[in-house]
């Protein structure tokens, strides 16, 4: 088989929230594997550029807060002009609120679903627009969760919006596959990063979920690589609507 329908090569990629966590560790992949990256988010992405760089790859930073869609045409129009192009979208940004669910906030549930359903959703349609405008098809990859399967507990807003995701990740492939986009999904199953800072500090969650997970340890940022760039590259052409679930066996339980 011939890798190079792996690389990257000449690509541009814009990754949200890739200053930390599973957006750093996926943007420091599709580097390795010859991208070009739009880093986006609020807090400035140092630490992603810098092994960006090291890997290999060229790191133009986008500040946006994504929790309103005012910069999401900027993001893409500044993708175009410093980076050529745009063929990869991976909307990673995301935040979680935990609280029963009969207590929980409009604005705990506002919040969360603003960024990572609404501007996921219209970040996705500004990007298939300058995919067809050019004419060279592209990849959009969602990172879901074990919430797209599951209920959870104490995240109402979170299971809803994670629930979406992969239902919009459909979507976008019946509508789109047709010019050439990929629209796919990652499910990441438990990763150590700020998103579950909480869990892994309350011994009790931490021993129950650790249990729970065949391989028997939490994800690193750097386990989602081979999934985001097998997502991002040629060698899935064919790939449409689906999701591959990175969790450690968690799904399989
Ligand atoms: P994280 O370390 O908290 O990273 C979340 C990223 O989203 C950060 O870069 C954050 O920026 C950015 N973000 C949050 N609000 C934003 C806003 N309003 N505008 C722009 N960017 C914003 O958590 P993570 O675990 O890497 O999460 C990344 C994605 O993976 C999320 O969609 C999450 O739901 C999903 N996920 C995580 C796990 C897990 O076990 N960790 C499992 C399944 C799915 P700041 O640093 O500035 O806040």
């Amino acid at each position: 088989m011939n890798l190079s329908m792996f690389s990257l090569e000449g690509k541009t990629a814009i990754v949200t929230g890739a200053n930390t966590g599973l957006g750093q560790g996926i943007a420091v992949a599709l580097a390795g594997a010859g991208a070009s990256l739009a880093l986006v988010g609020r807090s400035a992405p140092d630490e992603t550029v810098e092994l960006v760089q090291k890997a290999g790859g060229k790191a133009h930073v986008i500040m946006a807060d994504l929790g309103s869609l005012d910069p999401l045409d900027r993001i893409i129009e500044e993708t175009k002009e410093a980076l050529g192009g745009v063929d990869i979208l991976v909307n990673n940004a995301g935040i979680i609120k935990r609280n029963d669910a009969i207590d929980f906030t409009v604005e705990d549930w506002d919040s969360v679903m603003n960024i990572n359903l609404r501007s996921l959703f219209f970040l996705s349609q500004k990007a298939a627009r300058a995919m067809i405008e050019a004419g060279t098809g592209g990849k959009i990859i969602n990172i879901a969760s074990m919430l797209s399967f599951q209920g959870g507990v104490r995240v109402p807003s979170y299971t809803a919006s994670k629930s979406g995701v992969l239902g919009l990740t459909r979507l976008m492939a019946n509508e789109w596959a047709r010019y050439g986009i990929n629209a796919n999904a990652i499910a990441p199953g438990y990763f150590a990063t700020n998103n579950t800072d909480a869990l892994r500090a309350d011994e009790k969650r931490n021993t129950e979920i650790l249990g729970r997970i065949p391989a028997g340890r939490w994800g690193q940022p750097s386990d989602l690589g081979g999934a985001a760039v097998f997502l991002s590259s040629a060698a899935s052409d064919y790939v449409h609507g689906t999701v591959v679930a990175v969790d450690g066996g968690w799904l399989a339980r």
